[in-house]
């Protein structure tokens, strides 16, 4: 590969991927670097979908949703933390998100569901496999695929984990990576697109969790080992901005295995299964909550009460809407069938009476969709109704989770990091979870895999310009160096000169002894 017009990103989960093939689609060349044997990171686990507004799907099955609907849905979640020209580009941008995944990636994104916090159904999933599991593995496949045909476009790196930013004090610049592979440091130069992940698997030495979050260290964790907060912490040492820190989300929904209930990692009950109208009861076989609620909401009843093990219980209706993902979980050991009412009322520990009770109530609830009887926690949709003891039930046994990060590193709405000084450091972009304040202080369910491809796009293509406009490492540090040598040695040294008057091709002489002369030029970047 050309070691001209080259992006390097950092990561391979769904950002990092849909800012690789942004860059491909620029005309520019991509090195992608993993620190993992195997693409995908958390993107790969995320299983009730990406949100999208004004797609073609929802077109199709008449959804009346709009940009401003989900903008306002993300403001009343983001709350005090909402970033207005964030959440513009996080939302008008959904619905070409979502069309671009179904169109260039042939991806099948036909369901729709309503999550909590969503005033329509808006996140999108297919009908097999988990939804982060399919977007992920088509971007990953193209990826490798242009990699094997045509490996001077694009180039993947793994088991190579990124340590520095190779930072030029004197520009501004960042100038590429430099990562450790089989125990040997390498670099790779180009423009940086950061898209490590989040933290909210980071119980290291220097861990952020411990710093920002000392009250979360104990609880279990969805995320993979990765989540260590690499990116952040990089572009911290070179003067980068860390926003909204403090926000960790905590997902109400952790799978307990019955097996090992104090495991560390555990999976997550997709928040499509309260979706398809799952009930959450307490150690009494009560409701407690909103189950549609925000996930910030719900834990903290989960927490008000103290009142577990808490049950995610799914009616026959229901598993059939989410079948895959039922068997799933139950082929894990994590959901547990029950052949009727009864029988689920004695693995709670309660009469059947009282599981009819709580079913009886929330039918004259739900049965109208609140109109008579209104929910005593303000839920306004109901689904698979009603509930009745003699039907079958899927039930999983669930807990609160550190599950992801709306804190992260601050970029602008073009996807540039900022300083401390509230400035773009040239040369460097973030992707996907590691940037920080998208979401504000709560994360709406299917607006991360969102983020990842509407932000991927953003950096990609920011990245891009930065080429195009020809602020390349290769050019810029060539004209420091000129300069210096130029400056220290008089008549032998080094002379830079715009060729064209468009500030896009330079032409370097180096003169030295008597009379010797070299010259190159660049144009966008690129060596002539
Ligand atoms: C169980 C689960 C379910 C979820 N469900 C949903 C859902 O349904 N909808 C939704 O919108 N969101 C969901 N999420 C959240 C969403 O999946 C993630 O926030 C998102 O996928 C993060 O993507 P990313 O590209 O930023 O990071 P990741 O996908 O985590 O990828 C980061 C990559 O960076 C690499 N990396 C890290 N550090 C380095 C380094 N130093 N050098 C080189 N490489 C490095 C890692 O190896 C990894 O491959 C879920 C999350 C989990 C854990």
């Amino acid at each position: 590969m050309s070691q001209n017009n080259v992006v390097v990103v950092v990561g391979g989960g769904l950002s990092g991927l849909s800012a690789a093939h942004t860059v491909l689609e620029n005309g520019f060349n991509v090195v992608l670097v993993d620190r993992n044997s195997f693409m995908g990171g958390n993107s790969t686990k995320a299983t009730s979908g990406i949100n999208g507004a004004g797609t073609q799907t929802q077109a199709g099955l008449q959804i009346k949703d709009s940009v401003q609907a989900f903008y306002d849905d993300t403001a009343k979640s983001a709350k005090t933390g909402l970033r207005v020209p964030l959440v513009k580009v996080l939302t008008g941008e959904s619905g070409p998100a979502v069309d671009w995944l179904q169109t260039k990636f042939n991806l099948d994104l036909s369901l729709v569901s309503r999550l909590g916090g969503h005033s329509f159904p808006r996140t999108h999933r297919g009908k097999e496999r988990f939804p982060g599991m399919t977007i992920t593995y088509a971007l990953m496949e193209k990826l490798e695929e242009i990699a094997k045909q045509t490996p001077d476009r694009a180039k993947i790196v793994l088991k190579a984990k990124v340590n520095r930013l190779l930072y030029n004090a004197q520009t501004g610049l960042v100038e590429g990576v430099e990562y450790e592979k089989a125990g040997a440091n390498q670099q790779v130069r180009g423009p940086v697109i950061l898209a490590t992940g989040g933290y909210a698997a980071d119980f290291s030495e220097d861990s952020l969790l411990r710093k920002y979050r000392p009250d979360l260290m104990h609880l279990p964790t969805t995320n993979g080992d990765h989540c260590v907060g690499d990116g952040i912490k990089m572009s911290q040492a070179i003067g980068g901005n860390a926003i909204d820190m403090k926000n960790v989300q905590v997902h109400p929904t952790g799978l307990v295995d019955p097996n090992e209930p104090d495991a560390k990692i555990k999976f997550l009950a997709a928040e499509a299964l309260r979706g398809v109208g799952g009930l959450l009861l307490d150690n009494k076989g009560l409701r407690f909550c909103d189950e549609l609620g925000t996930r910030d909401y719900v834990t903290g009843e989960m927490w008000k009460r103290k009142a577990g093990p808490y049950r995610l219980v799914l009616n026959s209706s229901g598993s059939k809407e989410i079948e895959w993902h039922v068997r799933h979980y139950s082929g894990r050991g994590l959901m547990k069938p029950f052949k009727n009412g009864a029988e689920l009322a004695a693995e709670i520990g309660i009469s059947a009476a009282e599981l009819q009770k709580t079913f009886d109530d929330y039918n004259k609830i739900g049965n109208d969709q609140g109109k008579t009887n209104p929910d005593p926690y303000g839920k306004k949709y109901f689904t698979h109704m009603p509930f009745d003891m003699k039907d079958s039930f899927n039930v999983a046994i669930v807990t609160p989770v550190l599950h992801y990060c709306m804190g992260g590193i601050e970029a602008d709405e073009h996807s540039r990091v900022i300083n401390t000084d509230g400035k773009p450091i040239e040369g460097l972009y973030a992707c996907g979870e590691i940037m920080g304040g998208v979401h504000g202080v709560n994360r709406l369910g299917g607006s991360s895999l969102l983020d990842c491809v509407v932000f991927g796009r953003v950096a990609g293509a920011s990245a891009a310009k930065q080429l195009k406009s020809g602020a390349s490492t290769q050019g810029q540090q060539a004209q420091t160096q000129g300069q210096q040598v130029a400056q220290t040695q008089g008549d032998q040294g080094v002379r830079i000169q715009e060729a064209n008057g468009s500030g896009n091709r330079i032409v370097i002489t180096i003169h030295w002894g008597n009379n010797n002369q070299v010259t190159s030029s660049y144009s966008n970047g690129a060596r002539l």
